[in-house]
């Protein structure tokens, strides 16, 4: 089976000053610095079948490319603990949009439905029962925080591995949003590498 998501990646700048926000905290899981993305869609397990027509009804996806722009903090509670601690994206109308024609692609690719309301975040730390008082003094010693505005050229279909030590997230295939696409860094990144042939943006690899 294959663990899949729909996310934007973030330009290694971007990544490099969320990773410096890192601070001591009993308890935290901090994301690794090559793992910070922005989720737009969580698909779940797979098979090989369903993710062939899942990567085909994106590539029907044309949406334009956008800025985007980090603001401050915010966090996941439930009654005082603290799941997650995330940076706050400006939700811009094109991110939104895209998010929405990402849900009726999958929809029609016979994906279930995410019942909560889409909230655009870069998750930054993940705790098991942190106390919001805690976790309210992390923000404040890491405020002010901003990044950006920066260009968004593509969205990405990731496969996640589970392991111990954390996630491995490896882009299956990048699609370009319209525009100024080729010009994009990430999508050029992704491009050289051998593994991924992204000529043909339908292809997966299979291993
Ligand atoms: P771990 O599960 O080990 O903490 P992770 O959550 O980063 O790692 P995944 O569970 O594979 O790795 O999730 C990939 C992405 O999808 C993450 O951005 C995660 O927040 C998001 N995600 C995971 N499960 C769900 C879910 N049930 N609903 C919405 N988003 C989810
Ligand atoms: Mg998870």
């Amino acid at each position: 089976m294959n663990r899949l998501f729909v996310a934007l990646a973030l330009p290694d700048h971007v990544r490099a000053a969320l990773s410096r926000l890192r601070r001591g905290f009993p308890g935290a899981r901090w994301v690794a610095e090559e793992n910070f993305h922005l989720t737009l869609r969580f698909i779940g397990e797979v098979d090989n079948r369903a993710m062939d027509d899942i990567a085909e009804r994106l590539d029907r996806v044309r949406e334009p490319g956008f800025d985007l722009e980090l603001d401050g903090f915010g966090c996941f509670e439930t009654k005082g603990k603290v799941r997650a601690l995330w940076a706050r994206v400006l939700a811009s109308e094109e991110l939104l949009h895209l998010q929405r024609k990402i849900d009726t692609a999958l929809d029609s690719a016979g994906v279930a439905r995410e019942t909560r309301k889409f909230r655009p975040h870069v998750t930054l730390a993940r705790f098991k029962d942190a106390p919001l008082d805690g976790v309210n003094e992390l923000i404040c010693e890491a405020s002010p925080f901003s990044a950006g505005p920066f260009p968004i050229g593509s969205f990405t279909l990731y496969r996640s591995f589970l392991h111990r030590d954390g996630p491995i997230y490896r882009p299956e295939v990048v699609y370009p949003l319209d525009g100024d696409a080729f010009s994009d860094p990430y999508f050029d990144e992704f491009r050289d590498e051998e593994d991924h042939d992204f000529t043909d943006s339908t292809a997966i690899s299979s291993h």
